[in-house]
């Protein structure tokens, strides 16, 4: 039978929440749990994080997804709303959301339901991707004041590069954000609730806590930083991507494997072929070398991936047809496959396909 699986492991989403409080001990939560929370299950991940003080979300209908679930606790909408109808929907269910430029603005001012709004300015402090300018946002801020119904007060930004800790651009987007805020404040004597961490800031950047903070990839055990492997940071793996070995073939020196013969067999040796591809979001540039864990052991992949085969250089391991293979997960860290593949653990996560079979571990 054919197997690939994803196992979530909620112990190790619980033990990674800890290590955010540990971290952050003062500020409240703000899970992120947008695109299905990194290929996790966003319903799932929320019902599990019982402690977190809320729920980070990229649009309204992930939101409204939550809701649908019973989830009640306070959810923030990140790239805010597109259409006033969008924001009449998310301050019925309750959702508070970013604004980051005058189109959204619009929206609260000609609101006229009956709930109150919880709203965010977004504050672009350097990463010139959403946020109104530092000059743009004293004005943006007073007609935010002087909407009736806007209840909670909040501001926001995002690091560039918190993960870079040598790096000049966070101390500045901090600085940035410290300045705009301490100017906001001063036209209102309600509070305004600051957030501008992420996993990396959260680590490394603690005088950016404040209110807020927003966890997303410490949260599912990866590390944010490239330079720095999870386990050093205490993070254990949430997701466990495995498939099984479906064949034990034998290959000559100089044999060719797979498409485009990326791999030639440089002595005589046993391939192992496991059932799981690119159709099931493992990556196809992954390198020849690509470690994959068969009981407990490593071998390298070899040859291209295929849409529902790979194929890994076995030597003379004593392997049987059936063993599992774990492609990520416990025992081999997301991080180093993904590094393998050019690219980052957030991609690998967000993209295992629905045909894997989803198991939840208690
Ligand atoms: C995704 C996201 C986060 C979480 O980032 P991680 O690096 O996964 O911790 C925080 N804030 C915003 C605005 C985001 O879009």
């Amino acid at each position: 039978m054919r197997d690939a699986q994803l196992e979530l492991n909620l112990r190790a989403l619980a033990h990674n929440f800890k290590r955010v409080r540990e971290l952050a001990p003062n500020a409240k939560v703000l899970a992120m749990v947008k695109a299905e929370a990194y290929g996790h299950g966003a319903i799932v991940v929320a019902k599990a994080l019982a402690d977190a003080d809320g729920f980070g979300v990229a649009f309204l209908a992930e939101a409204q997804a939550l809701r649908a679930a019973g989830i009640t606790k306070s959810i923030l909408i990140l790239e805010g709303v597109f259409t006033q109808e969008e924001f009449n929907q998310a301050a019925e269910i309750g959702a508070k959301v970013i604004v980051h430029q005058p189109e959204q603005l619009v929206f609260i001012e000609q609101y006229r339901g009956a709930a109150s709004a919880d709203i965010w300015l977004k504050l672009n402090s350097g990463m010139n991707r959403l946020g109104f300018k530092p000059e743009q946002a004293a004005s943006a801020f007073q007609r935010i004041l002087a909407c009736a119904c806007v209840r909670e007060l909040g501001m926001a930004t995002h690091f560039a590069q918190a993960d870079d800790v040598e790096s000049e651009q966070t101390p500045t987007q901090i600085a940035t954000f410290n300045a705009v805020y301490a100017q906001l404040q001063c036209l209102t004597d309600r509070p305004i609730l600051r957030s501008l961490s992420n996993s990396a800031g959260i680590v490394s950047w603690p005088e950016a806590h404040h209110d807020w903070v927003r966890p997303g990839i410490m949260l599912y055990g990866s590390s944010p930083f490239e330079n720095q492997p999870a386990d050093a940071l205490n993070l254990l793996p949430v997701m466990t991507l495995s498939s099984r070995l479906i064949a034990i073939n034998s290959v000559k020196k100089g044999e060719p494997v797979g498409y485009g013969a990326r791999w030639i067999a440089d002595r005589d040796t046993r391939l192992g072929i496991v059932a799981i591809g690119y159709g099931d979001g493992y990556p196809r540039h992954a390198r020849n070398g690509t470690p994959v864990l068969i009981n407990g052991q490593r071998f390298p992949l070899v040859g291209r991936v295929a849409m529902d085969m790979i194929t890994v250089d076995l030597g003379d391991a004593h392997v049987e047809l059936g063993d599992k293979a774990t492609l990520w997960g416990e025992g081999l860290a997301v991080d180093e496959v993904a590094q393998c593949a050019q690219t980052i653990s957030y991609e690998l996560l967000c993209k295992v396909t629905s045909r894997v079979t989803r198991k939840v571990k208690a």
